[in-house]
């Protein structure tokens, strides 16, 4: 006899762990359906192992969706300090690191186990290493038919994620099922991924492989200054990873070598330099790691000395160091992205209840939704919210 549920949660990731036990707290008999055989394996590796879970300061603006507005909702609901009580309860420990982003002090699994104890404590049901098959809406019911027989449930919430990296069983099941029932899904791309140069940028960068440096890392009007990461493909490090999510291919991204400095004060700088006849390799080397000064130099051919230098190359000089224009050549793909931009247009979701709007009982929250978060826990918070403002409403 197939079994029924008041609630099957397709995907035992972060929105579906926190949906789950929110929707099964509220009295409904939940069941989480997932194909891996662990749930939540992108907190496991996350942040490093430590899971950047969440930030002092979340706003709409750290978002990236068609509507703006549809997360403001969902996110002034549950708000951070929200999902730091709840871990607080629990006895996590946990650190706030630069920019406001909450860390596990230990694992990342002990946050696993919360949302596990959670559920436990609600009373829901697991289902893993279950393949989809089919899902079919009949007599107001879905029936999921799996490898391991058919589900049926009054509603169903998929919170299968993206498409970014495949080898954490991240599938696009999420988008079929969205088309599958009529709703629209935007155009996906890879966000918060490095960036590759091309064969003539790589030859002269690759062997700064592994060099970092701070920079103010600028695309499409929005900066960030943090750190960027040569790596043998092109660059990548937090600067790169929160422009990635705003480049369009074939754009420029502007760096900022000295982000200490706008170009009006770096000529000023320079200016003094040129008066005191100091090395500007050398002044350089205060704040770039010497190999980088080396290859710059090599790659922009300037006075080593300024005394006869003139003014307007000394201007030259500092708008080269303050606006340096790159042209990446692509992304690294889904297969080093942490997360997917674009996914099921949030036109056709109530941002209360997470609800389709064509499609009765049927749910879409965390990342398959079309909204992004920036570096910093924020795609979390995402899951977090999404999935206690979806899991209140069943
Ligand atoms: C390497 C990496 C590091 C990251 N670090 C951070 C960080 O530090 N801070 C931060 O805020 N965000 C981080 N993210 C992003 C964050 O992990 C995601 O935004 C978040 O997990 C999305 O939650 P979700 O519930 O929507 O999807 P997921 O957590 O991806 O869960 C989706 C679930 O659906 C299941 N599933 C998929 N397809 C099927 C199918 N066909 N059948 C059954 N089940 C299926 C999967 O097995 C998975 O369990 C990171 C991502 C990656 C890849």
């Amino acid at each position: 006899m197939t079994p029924h549920w008041d609630v099957i949660v397709l995907g035992a990731g972060a929105s579906g762990l926190m949906c789950s036990a929110q929707a099964a707290y509220s009295g409904n008999k939940v069941l989480v359906l997932d194909h891996a055989p662990k749930v939540a394996a992108k907190i496991r590796i996350s942040g490093g192992g430590k899971c950047n879970f969440t930030n002092v300061d979340v706003s709409p603006d750290h978002f990236i969706c068609q509507n703006p507005h549809f997360v403001k909702s969902a996110l002034s609901r549950y708000p951070s300090t929200a999902f730091v009580e709840l871990v607080e309860r629990h006895g996590l420990a946990y650190e706030i690191r630069g920019g406001g982003k909450y860390f596990c002090a230990e694992r990342a699994s002990d946050l696993i186990q919360i949302l596990r104890t959670e559920c436990d404590w609600a009373g829901v049901h697991f289902q893993l290493k279950t393949q989809l098959e089919s899902v079919q809406y009949r007599g107001g019911k879905y029936f999921l038919n799996t490898s391991q027989g058919t589900f049926c449930a009054l509603k169903l919430v998929v919170a299968t994620g993206a498409l970014s990296f495949p080898k954490l069983k991240s599938t696009g099941i999420g988008y079929e099922l969205a088309k599958q029932f009529g709703l629209n899904v935007i155009a996906t791309s890879p966000g918060l991924v490095p960036l590759t140069f091309s064969d003539q940028w790589q030859a002269r960068f690759s062997e700064l492989s592994g060099l970092s440096m701070t920079v103010c890392a600028q695309v499409a009007g929005r900066s960030f200054t943090e750190a960027m990461l040569f790596t043998h493909k092109g660059l990548s490090g937090p600067a790169i990873l929160q422009v990635s999510n705003y480049w369009q291919q074939g754009e420029a991204i502007i760096l900022n070598t000295l982000p200490a400095y706008s170009e009006t004060r770096l000529y000023q700088a320079f200016i003094e330099l040129k008066q005191s006849g100091e090395s500007l390799s050398k002044w350089l080397n205060q704040f770039w790691p010497k190999r980088f000064t080396q290859i710059w130099l090599e790659v922009y051919p300037m006075e080593t000395v300024l005394s006869n230098v003139s003014n307007e190359r000394l201007q030259h000089y500092a708008k080269q160091l303050t606006h340096w224009m790159l042209f990446p050549a692509n992304t690294a793909g889904y297969d080093k992205a942490e997360v997917t931009l674009g996914g099921v247009d949030t036109d056709d979701i109530s941002s209360k209840t997470f609800e389709s709007k064509q499609q009765p009982n049927l749910y879409f929250i965390g990342e398959v939704l079309d909204v992004t978060g920036q570096l910093g826990g924020f795609n979390f918070q995402w899951a977090w919210a999404s999935g206690v403002a979806c899991g209140l409403a069943l």
